[in-house]
């Protein structure tokens, strides 16, 4: 039985990402009764509220309170935890730009397991972890079974486990930013620098129609600006749609392009690769239209569509026009 469970809250200025509330979840999944401790960095007053925050999901949040830490510099957090985690210590992260930065280098120092991309557990005995885990854009299903005697990381799709919503777990804070040692790195921080907003702006948009690489053909967009237009959406898109120059980079859905918030988000030919997920927020209602019954955006999707876009879209469209 490997060591203490630790999910790392990821927020920006004090704001925690979805993904906070969904790692205590997932490690309950295999730790049904271990008290999993929450780690939170950063500098100043946020960070205080936020640590409050978490004591609803956590039974226990170690806060670090550091300049060096003001912003989620990766290789800063790698050598906090190197030096504050126990011996053995399961730590989770989600699965985004900032857990792919930071966990592998991370196992490499404690010499534990990494595990990335992960959508399920299916047990754990003795310290055989079995996992199910993604690999090839989410086109591949792969089942793991590893030892974690010397502790693990792991990363977990953002998403895929419901948010830690009871509130019930009455936990308390504590303060270790005197334990945080050494955090000199060579890494610096320079500056944020905002996406380009365009014509649309997609964070801001209740109901996205989001057409992937299934479209085709650029001629074929009309038919999603169709239904966008019934609907009284506004069209999105994955990141080969732009690389294909069919629309702006400021329509990209993704862990490089926007994060949206929508409530309602239709994936129409998007195969649901992690970076294209990972930049969708707020746990929308997502319908996803795509022909191959097993592609990975249906293990997300509330309603699922398995057929051609191209005939079902205009279907949708005319139905929606006849009922208003
Ligand atoms: C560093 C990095 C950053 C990245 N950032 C992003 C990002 O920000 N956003 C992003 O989207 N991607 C990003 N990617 C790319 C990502 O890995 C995927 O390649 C991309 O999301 C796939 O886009 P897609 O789902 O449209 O295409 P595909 O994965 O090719 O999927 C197309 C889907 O359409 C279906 N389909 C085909 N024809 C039809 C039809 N007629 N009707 C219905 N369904 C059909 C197929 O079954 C398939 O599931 C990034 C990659 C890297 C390496």
């Amino acid at each position: 039985m490997a060591g203490q469970v630790f999910a790392y809250i990821t927020h920006k200025a004090g704001k925690a990402d979805d993904t906070a509330l969904e790692l205590v979840k997932a490690a309950g999944k295999i730790y049904p009764d271990a008290a999993v401790t929450a780690i939170v960095t950063g500098s100043g007053a946020d960070l205080d509220a936020l640590c409050n925050e978490m004591t609803a999901s956590y039974k226990e949040v170690w806060k670090f309170d550091n300049d060096a830490l003001a912003y989620p510099n990766a290789e800063a957090i790698r050598k906090l935890l190197v030096n504050v985690l126990p011996q053995d210590a399961v730590v989770f992260f989600g699965h985004d730009t900032f857990g792919m930065d930071l966990g592998p280098g991370l196992s490499i120092k404690l010499d534990s397991v990494f595990l990335p991309d992960v959508v399920d557990f299916e047990g754990l005995e003795g310290d055989s972890l079995k996992v199910i885990r993604q690999e090839y854009s989410g086109q591949v299903s792969t089942h793991v079974s590893c030892n974690i005697s010397a502790g693990a990381v792991i990363n977990v799709r953002p998403g895929v486990f419901q948010p830690d919503e009871s509130g019930s777990a009455g936990g308390q804070v504590v303060d270790k930013s005197s334990e945080a040692g050494d955090l000199t790195v060579g890494r610096h921080f320079l500056e944020i620098v905002a996406a380009e907003v365009g014509d649309v702006d997609i964070t801001k948009e209740d109901v996205l129609v989001s057409v992937g690489r299934g479209i085709e053909d650029q001629d074929n967009i009309e038919i999603a600006n169709e239904l966008a237009e019934a609907m009284g959406a506004v069209v999105s898109c994955s990141r080969p749609i732009v690389d294909a120059k069919w629309l702006e980079k400021p329509r990209q859905v993704g862990t490089s392009g926007q994060t949206v918030k929508p409530k309602v988000y239709l994936a129409l030919g998007i195969s649901g690769s992690f970076q294209h997920m990972g930049g969708l927020k707020g746990n929308p209602f997502i319908v996803a239209v795509n022909k191959n019954p097993k592609a990975p955006i249906f293990q997300v999707a509330d309603v699922g569509v398995v057929d051609d876009l191209l005939e079902f879209v205009p279907v949708l469209t005319e139905k929606i026009q006849e009922g208003k």
